[in-house]
């Protein structure tokens, strides 16, 4: 049976990890990516020489055409794409009352309609085939306020709602929808906040640590198991006990 999984900005951070992951779990992976196409080539040739199925495929989810054309690529060289990761986003640190609409629109169109774009376009085959998987990235911050992160916390707010809706409508398809809400990682997003504010989340985290991508990756690779056969519209938070 030929399928594949599709990961958004799977070029580096916890999409890279995640790849990684699901290619380790026997998916064939298509590495999405934004910018970075020397990261995406590379992460595909290391999988390919470990004996996996892999490729790279640049795409701003944010564009609805391009993402139809790459979910097309995708299955016409490895197999239809059967499970969907939603990994792609950007962030914003910054006062609310300065956002001016271009960076507010850029962070929703990302975060919240990437997702949308991408559900829409793998949904014909899995809705014909009456299976499929998908597992949006949402965060911490989607589940409680972010101060100077109202957009990026309204954005991961709207993917829960997105799961938990998407969820209760495809369920009677057979198509499993959940979400992954990540602590405080140590990826570029957080690195790019300074070294006092990473001190200060690996504070406010009981675990002691910031989590790895690979912690996250390893719960996306549950979700997208048999093992979660039974597990739909669920908010899985991996944050190290930072919301109790
Ligand atoms: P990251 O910045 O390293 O990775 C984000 C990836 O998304 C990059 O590869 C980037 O190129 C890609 N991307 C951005 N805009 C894109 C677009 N328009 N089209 C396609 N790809 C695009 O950060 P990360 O921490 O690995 O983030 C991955 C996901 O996890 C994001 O959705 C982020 O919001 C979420 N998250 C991260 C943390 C954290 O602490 N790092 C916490 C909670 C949630």
């Amino acid at each position: 049976m030929k399928r594949s999984a599709l990961v958004t900005g799977a070029s580096r951070g916890i999409g890279r990890a995640c790849a990684i992951a699901l290619a380790r779990e026997g998916w064939p992976v298509c590495v999405n990516y934004l910018e970075r196409r020397d990261a995406a080539e590379s992460l595909v040739s290391s999988l390919r020489s470990q004996g996996f199925a892999a490729m790279a495929f640049q795409a701003d989810v944010a564009d609805r055409k391009a993402v139809a054309r790459m979910v097309r690529a995708v299955s016409e060289t490895m197999g239809p794409v059967e499970l969907l990761v939603n990994n792609a986003g950007i962030s914003h640190q910054g006062l609310f009352q300065d956002m001016d609409d271009e960076l507010w629109n850029r962070i929703l169109a990302v975060n919240l309609t990437g997702a949308r774009n991408a559900v829409q376009a793998v949904l014909p085959h899995m809705l014909s085939e009456k299976r499929g998987a998908v597992i949006n990235v949402s965060s911490i911050w989607g589940l409680r306020g972010g101060s100077c992160e109202v957009a990026y916390s309204c954005s991961k707010a709207a993917v829960i709602g997105l799961t938990r809706s998407l969820a209760l409508e495809l369920a009677p398809s057979g198509i499993r929808v959940n979400c992954v809400a990540p602590g405080c990682i140590e990826t570029d997003m957080v690195r790019a906040l300074g070294e006092e504010t990473r001190a200060m989340l690996v504070e406010e985290t009981p675990l002691g640590r910031l989590g790895t991508p690979e912690d996250i990756a390893n719960v996306i690779a549950f979700l997208a198991s048999d093992r979660a056969a039974f597990v739909t519209g669920q908010v899985v938070s991996a944050d190290g006990g930072f919301i109790v």
